[in-house]
């Protein structure tokens, strides 16, 4: 007899769930329902800086045609769930139809964190986490005049670039004292920084956006910083860090992690036996990712799990990074904590490139590392991880540049 299950939220990692499944249900077990609050199916996230400089929705699409064509999936886009009575086992849409379902899985992803600065609700203040909000935010790009990015992580440094590249002059501002804290330390930060300034960037680190300050029409003029200065700018770009998706009203509620986000234990499930979470709006074992890579392999275990197959508790997941910055390249693999008495090693040269890495006390294996200018290839590095460093680690980390 075929099952529903109905998947809210059709994103990157949604959708790879419900097309893992599809391989995976030999037996046509599963009827799929996937909710999705956007108008377009769903498509590459990641690559929003690419749509803001000139690629066009199809290109970014994640949806094939056999997709859209498999009478096991119904895609309802431009459709909210709104409500989860878990005694019921349904879901209602804002359009208020009820579903009901045999398994639920939330993929609701993560929504832009706004900090709460004075005159953030101006004309002109942007978030950069839809094709909409693009849009939006590309309609206020003006060549020639400033405009500021608050936060200095992956997404603000893309952010930036992108007005740069549009012809917008941006400065960026950061909290913390140096750019991407969150996975550079002061060394590789020091080279990422030295690259964004030869591509222009202005770059304001160690300070915070304390208002944005509109004109005459309503519209963001300046912002000050906490050190007083005023910065012009004719648009604000908020890249300040994202929070998981997990107000959907469900009753009885489901419980979040510390931080927020549906608990979920090593396998994705929630405390109810037919409710999983999976990608951003997901606490695996109390934490949230925000990448990409760790939400793919939360799906292919759910499919998986969804299909009878045995699936290896979810452990350390893939967090690399790789900057998608023109002209400099940035970038960690593996494990970068320096956790459980890890060896470092540190590699420099001058400020156009620096490596550390990350070896297991004991074993000597590789854990990680970190990789900023003209390094070897984080692909090439990742895949030793887990394994002696190669015996020319230097020449590796380090290639010859007329090779
Ligand atoms: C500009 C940008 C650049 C990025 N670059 C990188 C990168 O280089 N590397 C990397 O690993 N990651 C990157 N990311 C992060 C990556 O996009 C996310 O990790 C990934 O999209 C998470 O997938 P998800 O399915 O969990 O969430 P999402 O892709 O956000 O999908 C969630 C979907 O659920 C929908 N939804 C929410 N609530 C409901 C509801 N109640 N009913 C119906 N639908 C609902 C949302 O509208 C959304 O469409 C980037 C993100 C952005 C914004």
């Amino acid at each position: 007899m075929t099952a529903t299950l109905v998947v809210i939220g059709h994103g990157m990692v949604g959708h790879r769930l419900v097309d893992t499944l599809r391989e995976l249900d030999r037996d046509r077990r599963w009827r799929v329902v996937v909710l999705g609050e956007e108008r377009e199916p769903a498509y590459d996230r990641v690559r929003l800086s690419a749509y803001l400089g000139g690629r066009s929705r199809a290109e970014l699409s994640l949806v094939a045609h056999e997709f859209l064509a498999d009478p096991r999936i119904e895609v309802r886009s431009a459709t909210t769930a709104v409500h989860v009575d878990r005694r019921a086992r349904t879901v209602r849409t804002a359009d208020g139809d009820v579903l009901p379902y045999d398994a639920l899985v939330l993929a609701t992803g993560s929504r832009p964190f706004v900090p709460p600065v004075p005159g953030r609700e101006h004309g002109n203040c942007f978030v950069q986490r839809t094709l909409e909000d693009t849009d939006a935010l590309r309609a206020a790009v003006r060549p020639g005049r400033p405009a500021v990015v608050v936060g200095g992580g992956l997404l603000g440094l893309e952010a930036a670039q992108g007005l740069q590249l549009l012809g917008m002059r941006p400065h960026l501002v950061e909290a913390a004292p140096h750019l991407m804290p969150a996975q550079l330390d002061t060394e590789a930060a020091h080279v990422l920084r030295h690259g964004a300034d030869r591509l222009g960037l202005r770059l304001h680190c160690g300070t915070t956006v304390t208002a944005v300050n509109a004109g005459a029409h309503g519209a963001v003029r300046s912002v000050t910083l906490g050190d007083g200065t005023v910065l012009d700018a004719d648009l604000v770009v908020f890249a300040a860090g994202v929070r998981p998706r997990d107000d959907l009203p469900v009753t009885p509620a489901l419980r979040l992690g510390d931080r927020g986000g549906y608990l979920t234990d090593a396998l994705c499930r929630t405390s109810d036996d037919r409710v999983w979470a999976v990608g951003e709006c997901a606490a695996v074992r109390g934490r949230c990712h925000g990448l990409v890579a760790p939400g793919y392999r939360m799906a292919r275990s759910v499919a998986r799990q969804l299909t009878g197959r045995p699936d290896e508790p979810l452990g350390a997941m893939d967090t690399s990074t790789e900057l998608k910055l023109l002209g400099v390249h940035v970038a960690t693999f593996g494990s970068t904590s320096g956790e459980d008495g890890a060896v470092e090693m540190t590699f420099r040269e001058s400020v156009s490139r620096y490596a550390k890495v990350f070896l297991c006390r004991d074993t000597g294996v590789l854990l990680g590392g970190i990789l900023a200018g003209e390094t070897g290839s984080r692909a090439d590095l990742a895949a030793r991880v887990g394994r002696p460093p190669a015996a020319d680690l230097e020449r590796v980390l380090f290639p010859d540049p007329s090779f």
